[in-house]
């Protein structure tokens, strides 16, 4: 991550101390300014794979935000006594980019997810952001070898790039891409297409304030049980390294 001040550190994941509303007036100010960013938001998971894959880590270290996306992250900042200042979902920060970018009149691409979820989420989002400027959408199975995507990127410039690969997948898209392009915002955005596309459901209002919005999708996608197992692995790791740095002190 290239500005070091503000910094909470999750085992050696570099995030940014800062709110939602303050992240989305610093974005707007970068998309005004045809500043190129990128964008991180990470979850647990994310954190663990980047401790197990140097490449991956750097990815995520070298991105101009690092967000945290996911309660299990605040709960970490707290352990370590350096407490971030509130998560930040990946879908409602995509939510709220169309909505300022509707009223801005910004250009859009959507990459990411299956043909008929990514066409089904254009035309929801055509449909609530009439002003909102889609110059074009992928589905996220592509030839990786090939340049057109990215060539059509490069050539319509949009100010927002959304990549819905999942992780690790999205980061690396991005990151092996994004010097090709003059400007843009690009951010990964997991499985929000499938939720735009209204295919997945958020979790109702009460569970995201209870926090409990993982078990939500849980219940929802019963096939993900695996992957949450990572969950107590990461939180007993984030305990031990405080216990270590505690004791070396
Ligand atoms: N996906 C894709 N290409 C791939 C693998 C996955 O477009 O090669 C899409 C998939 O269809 C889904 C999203 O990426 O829409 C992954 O969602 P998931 O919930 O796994 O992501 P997370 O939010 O957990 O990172």
């Amino acid at each position: 991550m290239k500005e070091e001040k503000n910094k909470v550190k999750i085992l050696n994941v570099l995030f940014n101390h800062i709110t939602k509303n303050a992240l989305v007036k610093k974005l707007v100010e970068r998309v005004s300014s045809n500043q190129k960013t990128f964008l991180v938001t990470a979850n647990p998971e994310i954190i663990m794979y980047a401790n197990t894959d140097k490449d991956y880590f750097s990815i995520v270290n070298n991105a101009d935000y690092t967000i945290p996306d996911g309660i299990g992250v605040i709960i970490a900042s707290k352990m370590i006594g350096n407490p971030l200042s509130e998560r930040i979902a990946g879908y409602d920060l995509l939510v709220e980019l169309l909505k300022v970018g509707n009223e801005k009149g910004w250009s859009a691409y959507f990459l990411g997810a299956k043909k008929e979820v990514v066409d089904k989420a254009v035309n929801n989002v055509k449909t609530t952001y009439p002003d909102l400027d889609i110059v074009g959408w992928h589905d996220g199975y592509f030839d990786w070898e090939s340049s057109s995507i990215s060539d059509e990127i490069r050539e319509k410039k949009p100010d927002l790039i959304f990549v819905a690969l999942g992780f690790p997948k999205q980061e690396i898209w991005i990151s092996e891409n994004i010097n090709a392009f003059e400007k843009g915002l690009f951010m990964g955005v997991g499985g929000s297409f499938d939720v735009l596309a209204g295919e997945v459901k958020r979790a109702p209002l009460v569970w995201q304030k209870m926090n409990i919005e993982w078990l939500y999708r849980l219940i929802q996608q019963p096939s993900r049980w695996k992957r949450m197992l990572v969950l107590p692995q990461f939180v007993y790791k984030v305990f031990v390294g405080k216990y270590i740095k505690k004791t070396n002190e």
